[in-house]
């Protein structure tokens, strides 16, 4: 019995306990299921707000909204297969079907416009608007739209894309309500996604905008510092150009003539022009002729290029009265210009300056173009600018000619003086010489006794024969130093050819009372010279001394090395050459005021000398202290090791 008994208590127990767990799980176990539901809702949830976050990001293009946005539905769509995902975009009162999810074929025919009151309203509202049956509320406008995709009960969110960018929204199609609130969460999530990367894209589109806008504006600065700096180069070229084709003309051994065409050239190619010419005023005729030197005008037109100043239909013409710079664009067809010469030069652009000198209208400039429209205010005023320059220029070529002119003239005249004085010397040295032998036979008595008045007046006639034949040598030098005279150099020790030419003239210095002294350096070294010659401009400056030391006078010969030259001088103690006359003492006939009328003389032993010596390629001075005496040197270059022997 109580076996029994106890076999009943532990039954009973066990079924207490049983019933008390079954009670217990029956609540807890539908909670577990949905707990359970919850997690892995939470967790498909993370991993797609996760997933679609690692993809978003700010477009920088509107266009590329599209892009996300269409990202962000397929990954909604992927999570709901069978959901119906609709994009649709606001225009004209209507909204486009742009872009839809659903697995089946696409049917082009649905991408069209729709009108249903529930899109402006949720657009408006700008929140999710639901519709769990909609076919209970009006859906007209989308009846054959909901049951091509089978859409029962929709979803619909509204977003904001991009500033300017049409609204948008995006509807969610199911079959029955029961899929909207686990899609709920993924709807809201993209919508404020969708609409936050629209917020950060204006930003970023406003922001590029106004980068954009800031680089077009730094660019055109840029490419206006890049056309003024392009500008000043091309200043500063055409500067340089002129001021090398003005330093050709105007420097030394300047090249006028060729200098004008020069500026000619550099226009042309400063300014693209295919005819340049300078057409000049001729006052005799009353015409602009066109100056040689021109660019792109063969000489048979150049020739007969000439407008009268009456033309005043010629634009060349009015520039040259008026001064002013004349443009044209297309010189063929404008009434102001005469087409004959554009015609002929197939010339379209033209530009016209005036060249003036110092207020003084000479002429104009005419530069041309084959291309219509083609020159700028900027190259007229460049032009303007060369055309001052050009003046100068053409001034200097008329004054360069004349010059030539006026030279040629001198040379010719020179030549035949010096034919002139060549024959007449020949001619009169010979029945000088005839007078001074039968002067001298007579005077030595061989031809009978003379008396003493005689005597003097045959005397003097054989002086005056003598200076005679003294001018008639020297004008023979001087003409032959002029013309191509035949030197014959050699090496000549100097020391010894003063000392020659101080023995010869030692009668003349004892009669005078003069002593000579002579102090040269025996062992000069060499010059190169020839010895007639350079004996002559001893003997010059020695007879010199002589005369115009005086009586009782000493008269001093030194003869140096000075390295480069051998100097020899001539120094005397007589009254010296006073200071005005002594830049002229070189000069042809030149003679000393003081002697000319007491001392016989030519004037022509300085010059004769000076010509001699720089012949040689030497220098001769003079150094005198009034009232001191004079002292003559000259400097001859000392002969190379293997001589030098081409004539000079
Ligand atoms: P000329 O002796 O025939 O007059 P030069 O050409 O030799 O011609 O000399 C020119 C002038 O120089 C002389 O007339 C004289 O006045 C001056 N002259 C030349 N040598 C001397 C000198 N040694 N002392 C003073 N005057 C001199």
């Amino acid at each position: 019995m109580t076996g029994e008994l106890i076999g009943a208590g532990v039954l009973g127990a066990a079924g207490a306990f049983g019933a008390y767990w079954y009670l217990k799980f029956r609540d807890v176990l539908p909670m577990e299921t949905s707990l359970h539901a919850s997690k892995k809702a939470l967790a498909d949830f993370t991993v797609f707000a996760r997933e679609t976050m690692e993809r978003a990001f700010a477009p920088e293009q509107p266009e590329h909204y599209g892009d996300i946005t269409s990202y962000y539905l397929m990954k909604l769509h992927k999570s709901f297969p069978d959901s119906s995902i609709l994009l649709f975009e606001k225009g004209a009162g209507q909204w486009l079907l742009v872009n839809y999810l659903k697995y089946f074929k696409a049917e082009p025919k649905l991408l069209t416009s729709y009108k249903w009151s529930a899109f402006d309203r949720s657009s408006i509202e700008g929140e999710l608007l639901r519709f769990d049956d909609v076919h209970a509320g009006d859906y007209q406008g989308v009846e054959e739209l909901f049951s091509a995709f089978g859409i029962k009960s929709a979803l619909m969110c509204p977003f904001r894309a991009a500033a300017g960018a049409p609204e948008r929204l995006i509807l969610f199609g199911a079959s029955g309500p029961s899929f909207f609130d686990a899609a709920l969460p993924y709807l809201r999530f993209v919508a404020s996604q969708l609409s936050s990367i629209s917020k950060v894209s204006d930003k970023v589109f406003s922001l590029k905008k106004e980068t954009d806008q800031l680089k077009n504006e730094v660019n055109a600065v840029v490419k206006e510092l890049d056309v003024a700096g392009s500008r000043l180069i091309q200043r500063a070229r055409e500067r340089k150009a002129l001021y090398e084709v003005v330093t050709k003309v105007t420097g030394p051994g300047g090249d006028a003539q060729n200098g004008c065409s020069a500026i000619l050239n550099i226009v042309a190619k400063m300014v693209e022009g295919d005819v340049v010419a300078c057409l000049l005023y001729d006052e005799a005729k009353g015409e602009l002729v066109v100056s040689p030197g021109a660019y792109g005008i063969p000489d048979e037109d150049r020739m007969s290029y000439s407008i009268p100043v009456s033309n005043h239909s010629s634009a060349s013409v009015r520039t040259f009265l008026s001064r002013k710079p004349f443009l044209s664009d297309d010189a063929q067809n404008d009434p102001d210009v005469l087409a004959r010469y554009a015609k002929l030069w197939e010339i379209h652009s033209l530009m016209i300056v005036p060249i003036s000198l110092h207020d003084r209208i000479i002429g104009v400039m005419r530069v041309g173009s084959r291309r219509k429209d083609f020159f700028t205010p900027d190259q007229l005023e460049f032009l303007t600018i060369i055309a001052d320059e050009l003046a100068i220029i053409i001034e200097m070529v008329t004054l360069y000619e004349n010059l030539s002119k006026t030279a040629e003239e001198l040379a010719q005249l020179n030549k035949l003086k010096d034919e002139f004085l060549a024959t007449v010397s020949h001619e009169l040295k010979t029945p000088l010489t005839t007078i001074k032998g039968f002067v001298s036979v007579i005077l030595s008595g061989e031809v009978g006794p003379l008396n003493e008045q005689q005597i003097n007046f045959l005397t003097v006639t054989d002086q005056s024969v003598n200076r005679l034949t003294h001018l008639i040598s020297d004008l023979l030098d001087l003409s032959r130093l002029n013309g191509k005279v035949e030197m014959e150099f050699q090496n000549v020790n100097l020391s010894e050819l003063v000392r020659s030419s101080i023995s010869t003239m030692h009668l003349k210095a004892t009669e005078k009372n003069v002593t000579i002294s002579n102090e040269t350096v025996k062992d000069l070294p060499p010059v190169h010279a020839d010895t007639r010659w350079i004996g002559q401009v001893v003997d010059n400056l020695l007879i010199n001394a002589i005369k115009y030391a005086g009586a009782g006078a000493s008269v001093k010969v030194t003869g140096s090395d000075k390295g480069e030259a051998v100097v020899i001088c001539v120094e005397d103690n007589g009254p010296g050459i006073p200071h005005e006359e002594q830049k002229m003492i070189f000069d042809k006939f030149y003679r000393g005021k003081a002697s000319a009328s007491t001392v016989p003389g030519t004037g022509l032993g300085l010059a004769i000398s000076k010509s001699v010596v720089e012949k040689h390629g030497g220098k001769i001075w003079l150094e005198s202290k009034p009232g001191k005496g004079s002292k003559f040197c000259f400097a001859l270059p000392i002969a190379k090791q293997q001589g030098n022997t081409d004539g000079r």
